[in-house]
């Protein structure tokens, strides 16, 4: 008898018949001879709308208030999903976060995960009952309910699937599996049969949500082995596991974009020690995370820094950045949104030449402008306008034959 863990996103949630038709797998999966732990998220739209709800009374809501407004989203889930099953003939019960023992620290609206104690989870599995589990939800120590960051589901799945050591688990959403670009953007996408979670973590945290990152993060530190497959149809999905041999034939594995960034140029900041180290201590003590960072090189005593974050993230800042470039004596502070990231990821890169070649030609035939540049082992990325991005997109997923 093996066991099992089925995760099932929003849209597969997102109606009374999607609901049903979740119980009948989860039953099915029963009685082919297993033990099956269904995770669930909030029914499409849901977490989104209570986040407007908050908004709607209280300018800032405190976190606190926000998890346990949250949480709500996935606790209907489950309690619909182990109703749906038990009118089904078969035996289901639904456990909040903290009844699935998932303890976690106290940073509201993005806690980490730091035990699972699977108690209940056991016990409901010895007696026959399908677990159905809030995705997205813990608890702490204190006993404060706390949520695991936007797409936080697939962590709660992974997290639950390792520490019950399970035979097998299954995140269900509504494509086919891991596409070489997201489907909706590049229609000629294709599944991915097999993917390297290094490769799914670039992807995933450039942009790609099929999965959160943190949950591939976690998969890859536990060595969790999953398939993401659709919840519509029987058709295989993609495995994402450790590294495979033939692994580094394929030099782009897939494509992705993320939309909504913004970029800061200061100009003339002094080249002295200790300068750029002020602006990014004031950046990470306002909790933002930065990503590409250049600097030019230095003219007559004084350079250039540009960097990229999340458009929202620069809104918040307000005049943060002008009182620090003031302070350490730089010129003009220059933002800029309506910028995005288009990055392409493989592991094959380690060993090929010609990939940034290869995209910049691409690009410059189309016509479109390379505004930064940044790499790592595996991936390059690249920031452009954003009403280009589309455009870009479908032009390096050609230029690398991933339709092929
Ligand atoms: P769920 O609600 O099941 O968690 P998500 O909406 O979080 O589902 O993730 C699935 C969506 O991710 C797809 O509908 C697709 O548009 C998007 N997506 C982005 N990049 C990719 C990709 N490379 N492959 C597949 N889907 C992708
Ligand atoms: N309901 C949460 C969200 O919309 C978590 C999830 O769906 O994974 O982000
Ligand atoms: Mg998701």
């Amino acid at each position: 008898m093996a066991l099992i863990v089925q995760k099932f996103g929003g849209t597969s949630v997102g109606t009374p018949e999607r609901i049903l038709n979740v119980a009948r797998r989860a039953l099915e999966t029963q009685r082919e001879g297993n033990s099956v732990v269904v995770v669930v998220s909030a029914m499409s739209g849901v977490t989104d709308n209570l986040i407007k709800l908050a908004k709607a009374v209280s300018p800032a809501p405190t976190e606190r208030e926000m998890d346990v407004l949250l949480a709500t989203g996935e606790q209907t889930t489950i309690a619909l999903t182990a109703m749906a099953i038990n009118a089904m003939g078969g035996k289901a019960v639904s456990l909040t976060g903290a009844q699935a023992g998932i303890l976690t620290s106290g940073v509201h609206t993005k806690a980490k995960i730091e035990n699972i104690a699977p108690r209940q989870i056991r016990n409901h599995l010895k007696d026959g009952q399908i677990c159905i589990v809030a995705g997205f939800q813990g608890q702490t120590l204190e006993g404060r309910i706390t949520t695991l960051g936007r797409g936080g589901s697939d962590l709660t799945a992974i997290a639950i699937a390792a520490a019950l050591k399970a035979d097998l688990c299954q995140i269900y959403t509504d494509v086919d599996g891991v596409y070489t670009c997201d489907p909706r953007v590049v229609p000629e996408a294709k599944k991915i049969d097999i993917i390297a979670y290094d490769e799914l973590l670039e992807m995933a945290s450039s942009g790609s949500k099929v999965m959160q990152s943190r949950s591939v993060e976690f998969a890859k530190k536990f060595n969790v082995p999953f398939e993401v497959r659709s919840s519509f149809n029987n058709n295989r999905g993609t495995i994402v596991k450790e590294e495979f041999i033939g692994l580094e034939n394929v030099v782009v594995r897939g494509i992705s974009i993320e939309r909504n960034q913004a970029k800061v140029t200061i100009t003339n900041v002094p080249d002295r020690p200790g300068t750029a180290s002020r602006f990014f201590t004031a950046l990470a003590e306002a909790n933002v995370v930065i990503d590409v960072i250049v600097q030019n090189i230095s003219v007559s005593g004084s350079t250039d820094i540009s960097f990229t974050m999340n458009a929202d993230e620069l809104e918040k800042l307000g005049g943060l950045i002008d009182r620090v470039a003031s302070d350490v004596g730089a010129g003009e502070v220059i933002k800029k949104s309506g910028i995005a990231k288009l990055s392409v990821v493989g592991i094959g890169m380690r060993s090929h030449s010609g990939v940034a070649a290869t995209l910049f030609e691409c690009l410059g035939a189309g016509g479109v402008n390379i505004q930064m540049i940044s790499t790592s082992e595996i991936k390059i990325a690249v920031i452009i306008d954003e009403e280009r991005i589309e455009q870009a997109a479908r032009l390096a997923h050609e230029a690398f034959g991933l339709s092929a």
